[in-house]
Order: C-alpha cells, then sequence, then structure tokens
C-alpha cells in the first residue's frame, strides 16, 4: 500500500486518546499547527513528485507518560514543569501522520501489551510472535517496558525500534561490553542499538539521528507586521520554574538589563509571586502556548540564565523576531562537571544554555556572553537594542523540513540488514579514493560502485585525519561538513590509510570507539574491530582520528545534498 498525504488530523487527535493534561497540551497544539502541517505536505509532495513511499504500520509508545514509569511530567504541565518532550512527540505524531502512515498511539503499559498480542496480566510473552508494526518509536522508558513485555520478540524486532531520546546516546555508551569494561555505564543502558536508532531533539551528536520537532513558521505579512509591532526595550526571561531564578550572581547581570529594559516573567505561580523573581520584573504567570507567543511577538529580547538547556523556547523565540541573549559557559557543563548531565550516556561538552542557537544560527538572532562580566554583558544588550533583525526560522524547524527529514529516515534507514564488517571485506573498494592536494583529505570517487543502495550516498564522503586530541564532530565542522558514522566502514582499512599517507610502522584491529586511528609517538594505525562502536564523538591527545564527514544541506543538516 502506498502512502498518501494527509491534511485533515482530526482522527490523529482521536487516535491521541485523552485525560491527561500532558495529552491535552498536545492535542491543542497539534490542532493549532493544522494548517502549517497541511501547507507543508502540500509543498513536500510537490518536492517528492512520483517518488513510491510504502505506508508503513507504525506504533508509537510514549513511556514517559506511562503511570508504570511514574508519569511524572503530566501532573507538572500546569506548573511550569518541562514542555519539550511534549512538544517533541505531538510533532513526531502529526509528521508521521501527515506522511500517511499507518499509526498506534499508546500510553499506558495496558495498550501496548494489547497493542503487541500480550495477553494483559502475563508478564510477558515467552515466544516470538508476529510483530504487526514495521517501526515502533518510543523513548528509554518504553525501551524498558517493551524488553519486560515482548519476550524472545524484543531481540527479535528490537532493529525496528527508534528511541527517542533528547540528549543523546553515544556509542561508548551503547555498547554493552565496552560500556561495562570502560566506564561507560549509565542508568539509561547499553542497549547494542544501532546509535543511529536514537534520535535527538537538536542535531548535537551525528552518531545518532536528529528528530527535531516543529516551531510556527510566519508568513511574509506576518513577518513585517511583527517587525513593526517591537517594543525595543521589552525583554523576556528564559524559563517557567522559579528555581531558575536561583541563579547566584543574577543581581548584577539584571540589574544592567533592568537598567535599559523592561523585563518580562513567564514564571508558574501558586497563589502569591515567587520569591525569587525580583519586584522590578513583570511576571505573567505560566502562559498557555499561544499566549507566550504574542508575548515573544511583541519583544525585543529573550534571555536565557543558563537553564533549562537546548529547549524549544529559544527557537520560538528567534521565530518571532527576538534576539535570544545567553550565557557563555566556560568551563563547559559536561556529566562530568553538571548534576543535570551526571549519568547521561553522552560525554559532550555543552558551551552554552544553547549550543545550537549559538552555533547554528548565531548573530545577529544569537548572543553569547560572560555574564559574570558586566561591561561584556551591558555592551551586548545596547548592541542588542540597536540591532534590527527578521524572524527566522531554520528550515530543519519548519513543518516542511521535519516531514522531509522523517521521509527520509523512514525510506533509507534499515536497522535489520546486517551492518557490513567492520574490516575490510565486502565494503572494499578497488579504488575508493582521490587524494586531496594536501593528503590529509580524501574524497569519495564518483565512481565507486560498491554498496549502491547505502544511504546516505557514498559519494558524498570527504575523509580528514583529526588533529591529536581532537574528535570527528569537531574535525568535519571545521572543514564546513557534518560527521557521518553510516561511512564509518570505508575508512576502515589499511588501505585508507595508505591512501592518506599515514606511515604505519605497524596496524591492529581492537575495540575502541576511537578507532580508526593513528598514534604519532609509535607510529602506530589502529582500526575498529566493532562495527557499533563507530563513533563521531571523543576524542583523546594519544590519536589522530580517521574522520568520515559528508556535505549538508544548509538548514537540514540531518541530509546530504542530493541523498533525498
Ligand atoms: N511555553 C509555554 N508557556 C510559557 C512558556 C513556555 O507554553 O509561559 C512553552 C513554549 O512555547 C515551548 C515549551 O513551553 O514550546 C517548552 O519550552 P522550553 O524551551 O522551556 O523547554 P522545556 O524546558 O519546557 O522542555
Amino acid at each position: 500500500v502506498q502512502a498518501v498525504f494527509r491534511s485533515n488530523l482530526s482522527h490523529l487527535l482521536d487516535l491521541m486518546g485523552s485525560g491527561k493534561e500532558s495529552l491535552i497540551f498536545m492535542k491543542k497544539r497539534t490542532k493549532r499547527l493544522t494548517a502549517q502541517w497541511a501547507l507543508a505536505a502540500q509543498r513536500l509532495a510537490q518536492k517528492l513528485g512520483a517518488t513510491q513511499r510504502d505506508q508503513k504500520q507504525i506504533l508509537v509508545h510514549i513511556g514517559f507518560l506511562t503511570e508504570e514509569s511514574g508519569d511524572v511530567f503530566s501532573p507538572r504541565v500546569l506548573k511550569g514543569g518541562p514542555l519539550g518532550e511534549m512538544v517533541q512527540w505531538a510533532d513526531i505524531l502529526a509528521a508521521l501522520y501527515v506522511l500517511g502512515h499507518g499509526l498506534r498511539v499508546t500510553v499506558s503499559l495496558k495498550e501496548l501489551q494489547s497493542n503487541l498480542g500480550v495477553p494483559p496480566g502475563r508478564g510477558s510473552c515467552p515466544l516470538t510472535m508476529p510483530l504487526p508494526f514495521d517501526l515502533i518509536y518510543t523513548d528509554y522508558h518504553g525501551l524498558q517496558q517493551m524488553k519486560q513485555h515482548m519476550g524472545l520478540s524484543f531481540k527479535k524486532y528490537r532493529c525496528r525500534i527508534r528511541v527517542i531520546d533528547t540528549f543523546g546516546t553515544e556509542p561508548a555508551y551503547n555498547h554493552e561490553e565496552y560500556a561495562t569494561l570502560h566506564g561507560y555505564r549509565t542508568n539509561w543502558g547499553y542497549w547494542n542499538l544501532n546509535p543511529k536508532q536514537f534520535m535527538t531533539m537538536f542535531p548535537h551528536t551525528p552518531d545518532n539521528s536528529f528528530m527535531g520537532f516543529v516551531s510556527e513558521e510566519l508568513n511574509e505579512t506576518e513577518k513585517q507586521l511583527i517587525k513593526g509591532g517591537k517594543a525595543s526595550n521589552m525583554a523576556v526571561v528564559y524559563g517557567k520554574e522559579a528555581s531558575i531564578w536561583k541563579l547566584q550572581g543574577k543581581e548584577k547581570f539584571l540589574g544592567i538589563l533592568n537598567k535599559y529594559m523592561e523585563i518580562h516573567g513567564t514564571v508558574y505561580y501558586e497563589s502569591q509571586r515567587p520569591p525569587e523573581v525580583p519586584a522590578f520584573v513583570k511576571n505573567h504567570g505560566l502562559l498557555p502556548q499561544p499566549e507566550f507567543q504574542q508575548l515573544l511577538r511583541k519583544a525585543k529580547l529573550f534571555i536565557g540564565f543558563g537553564f533549562p538547556y537546548e529547549g524549544p523556547a529559544p527557537l520560538e523565540a528567534i521565530a518571532n523576531g527576538c534576539i535570544f541573549l545567553q550565557s557563555r559557559f566556560s568551563p563547559p557543563h559536561s556529566s562530568l562537571n553538571h548534576e543535570f548531565f551526571r549519568g547521561k550516556p553522552t560525554s559532550r561538552e555543552v558551551f552554552s544554555q544553547h549550543p545550537y542557537a549559538e552555533n547554528f544560527i548565531g548573530k545577529p538572532h544569537v548572543w553569547t556572553v560572560d555574564y559574570n562580566n558586566s561591561e561584556e554583558f551591558e555592551a551586548a544588550i545596547k548592541a542588542i537594542m540597536r540591532t534590527q533583525v527578521d524572524p527566522y526560522l531554520p528550515y530543519e524547524y519548519t513543518c516542511e523540513g521535519m516531514l522531509e527529514r522523517i521521509h527520509a529516515y523512514i525510506q533509507h534507514q534499515d536497522f535489520c540488514v546486517a551492518p557490513g564488517p567492520a574490516l575490510p571485506g565486502a565494503h572494499t573498494p578497488q579504488s575508493p579514493f582521490v587524494l586531496a592536494p594536501n593528503a590529509t583529505h580524501l574524497e569519495w570517487a564518483q565512481n565507486a560502485s560498491l554498496a549502491p543502495a547505502a544511504w546516505p550516498p557514498a559519494h558524498s564522503l570527504r575523509a580528514w585525519l583529526a588533529t591529536p586530541g581532537r574528535a570527528c564532530t569537531d574535525t568535519c565542522l571545521d572543514h564546513g561538513l557534518i560527521c557521518e558514522p553510516s561511512f564509518f566502514p570505508f575508512l576502515n582499512s589499511q588501505d585508507a590509510f595508505l591512501k592518506l599517507q599515514v606511515p604505519c610502522d605497524s596496524t591492529e584491529s581492537e575495540m575502541n570507539h576511537l578507532y580508526p586511528a593513528f598514534a604519532q609517538p609509535g607510529q602506530e594505525c589502529y582500526l575498529q574491530k566493532e562495527p557499533l562502536l563507530f563513533s563521531c564523538a571523543g576524542s583523546n591527545t594519544k590519536y589522530r582520528r580517521l574522520c568520515p564527514c559528508r556535505d549538508f544541506r544548509k538548514g537540514q543538516v540531518a541530509l546530504c545534498q542530493g541523498c533525498l
């Protein structure tokens, strides 16, 4: 059966169920965005032309909303609790539905069991049953529940699972044996999935797939209207929970801001104003999403205090013509030094509250400064007040961009076929490289005839030898490219080192998430033994890593040019 784009979302709203505050929030959002989704579907349909798309049967099991996992978020929806996850799940559901796939949505263990064909009351199903879904989208909580209740089927069908995982899971933490041996074990487990099965909220770890969410897009008339109606001295503070105002040293920079601007907040409170929020701040209380957007349309500045990390709100602010001001973190926050990241399966270092805003959007929309430096802070405020900006939304966060990306994943990502060998073999072409002039950069030969079904297509590979201590994520970005872990097998050979003119005295093959790599002192070359450990993330001053990079479309970093 072919998938047909849908523009009427009323049946999806029924599928989403009811009762919980979180579901009410999600459904309101979906309803509000219906027209945008419909328009995006039209545009993508035109772009794809006659492309054949199979209709998939998809189960979406939102684990964190189940009572069995404690459902800590639903009761906090109206109290300033996190909403980013709900924004994302609402948009994932909308995208899958608009793309025309068959959908089931479950938010309880009972519904999950009945959809999987597990008899209720029985702990788990001992036999392998045929799975009536081509794809399952879930989260870490849901993954655990499926493992407990699917019995042997779990192992057989895990390749069909996609795990929505806000901050990402790096390969070193995902591989059970390796994580156990080398101290990468976390509470989230080590599931031995293909790292691309984890899907993140922002494109920060190319080892995982970037799922994202959407923000409302304005048409030209709306943009002009907003630009005309901005109050140049109005600032809105990022954060719904009073706790973010406990920040040490805030008096100093808030005092400076207050000299120039009227400061607004949307901090949740029960009966009286939260004591943490200074009296000069005009607090509106937690606003419904559409009213929050209206506030952003009037404001000039959206200011972050350092927490929450990487949420949707700054993108919405920028889309509504605000400038986003945030603090630089020095030293960077990570699982080594910050409670929030502790125990998360990532080694990523976060250099500001919203690295995506800093690195992918930047000035004039995003200003990242040191809040402890009063002069730098004050200069930024003054400059911001003089700066005119247009509302801006990166394509990957529009409805069309998200539809396009999920379409590409569904069309091309198949983790049920066995991955190629880590070591040279079937995947090693006769003459894989074109040597670049400086001999530290290789281009994939255009005529490479191997693995024609590979996705992204192998011709977009550009190989670089990293400098010592540099991760592949950064090395690729240094060259205006993105690391593409699925290309690692092409570089994992003596031949690749040879072509890069790396003088290997000896070559060894081991399990190490930094391999393939070259160690300078002993002139030793190391190959990767375990395909699951190929990792863009990670570095060590001992090694020069061999990095597979690819180009990407501006505003759609998940896709290379010509790989739709
Ligand atoms: N939001 C809202 N009312 C408010 C402030 C924010 O509905 O008063 C919404 C906002 O539109 C955004 C969502 O809350 O889509 C989550 O934003 P945030 O970046 O704060 O992420 P979180 O920490 O909640 O995951």
